[in-house]
């Protein structure tokens, strides 16, 4: 049984979205107590109400909290990095495209589909073939030679679609109820469970006053919203975090519409920011996103320049990270100057993405050119 996410009406699984309010899907909050096991999906698992088989994972997930020594100092508040950029495909995307196959395939689909020119698509691709069930990845025309590679590679089914790309996200879901297709897409309700599990695994370790989430669609937000509220339905944790929405301020539907306090978001015109995993001008779950932050939670966004500055930061402490990842870090320094996350106060940022897949954004850096016969001095004089 599903939920709308605004009004409440209960529709059953073939629906994705409420026809009524047009807004997304989701399960019901639930409460449960944590088991024993090595991975998160088994210690969990009261949490995750369908068939849930690690026949079809491939290692997503209880990834390593980090902290930052040198950026703690520097802002002067206690910084941790949720490190997704370990997934098997390199992004967060694993975990929730692990639970909505699994939907999928227990609910007896014989074809997965997503709408995705990167991260998505290669762990829509990866899973299914994985699964062994047939998938298509649904590309936009203009789609650079570069960000096939990682998809096509796993052996899905590419398909560039002519015209709207936003509007593929609607169309997708329209034509697979009719096909039998089951579309994964960023804020699938089965899919947006599966990014509970990072919620999950933080308050295993800490109790953050701050969890910073780089938001495009809003599925990863709501997910991590909806397992903190959980945990404390659950009476596991005494208090929800503070969940900061981190935009790119050159494609902000979210941040804008809360600027003008606005009860929708609307449209992002000619979006343009580096952060190319977080450009999605029309979000699907972006009310539902604006929703949640009007019970307290904080939004913020930062320019390019502000996400190369950052992504470059994270990397001098060892993590590379693509520059959507890094927004969360460049919020973080805006907050703290504008002293709306106060002093000492405990931050996670999830780093959602690994940097190695898009080196062609990563800022210039200088390297030196010594001969064989002068090593010697040229590392004397940079001792
Ligand atoms: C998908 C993605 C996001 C945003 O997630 P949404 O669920 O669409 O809000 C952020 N960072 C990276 C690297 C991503 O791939």
């Amino acid at each position: 049984m599903l939920y709308c996410s605004k009004c409440g009406r209960e529709y059953s699984d073939e629906f994705l979205r409420c026809p009524i309010c047009n807004e997304p899907l989701q399960l019901p909050y639930l409460k449960g107590e944590i088991e024993r096991g090595k991975r998160v999906w088994e210690r969990y698992l009261e949490f995750f109400p369908f068939p849930l088989s690690l026949r079809y994972s491939l290692g997503e997930g209880d990834t390593p909290l980090v902290y930052l020594p040198n950026l703690s100092k520097q802002l002067n508040v206690e910084l941790y990095v949720k490190n997704e950029t370990v997934n098997p495909t390199w992004s967060f995307k694993d975990r929730g495209t692990f639970t909505a196959i699994n939907y999928a395939i227990s609910s007896g689909y014989k074809y997965v589909g997503t709408v995705s020119t990167g991260n998505m698509g290669a762990s829509v691709a990866a899973y299914t073939s994985h699964a062994g069930v047939k998938s298509f990845v649904l590309l936009s025309e203009d789609i650079p030679q570069e960000k096939l590679l990682p998809i096509g590679v796993y052996g899905a089914k590419m398909i560039k679609v002519r015209g709207d790309y936003g509007e593929l996200y609607y169309r997708s879901i329209e034509i697979g109820k009719k096909l039998g297709i089951y579309f994964i897409n960023s804020d699938n309700p089965y899919r947006v469970e599966g990014y509970k599990s990072i919620s999950f695994e933080i308050a295993e370790e800490l109790q953050p006053d701050y969890v910073v989430i780089p938001t495009s669609s809003g599925g990863l937000f709501s997910g991590i919203y909806k397992g903190f509220y959980e945990l404390k339905k659950s009476n596991i944790i005494e208090d929800m975090p503070k969940l900061v929405c981190a935009q790119a301020l050159g494609c902000s539907p979210i941040y804008t519409a809360l600027k003008e306090e606005r009860e929708n978001i609307e449209r992002f015109e000619n979006p343009e920011t580096i952060a190319k995993a977080i450009k999605n001008p029309y979000p699907p779950s972006g009310n539902r996103v604006l929703r949640i932050l009007k019970e307290g939670h904080l939004c913020e966004a930062a320019t390019d320049e502000e996400i190369l500055k950052a992504q470059k930061e994270l990397a001098q402490e060892g993590l590379f990270v693509q520059p959507a990842s890094a927004t969360s870090l460049a919020v973080v320094q805006k907050l703290v100057s504008e002293n709306k996350i106060e002093e000492k106060s405990v931050v996670v940022l999830i780093l959602t993405g690994a940097g190695i897949k898009t080196t062609t954004s990563y800022l210039p850096f200088s390297t030196l050119t010594c001969g064989l016969d002068n090593l010697s001095s040229c590392l004397i004089e940079n001792l």
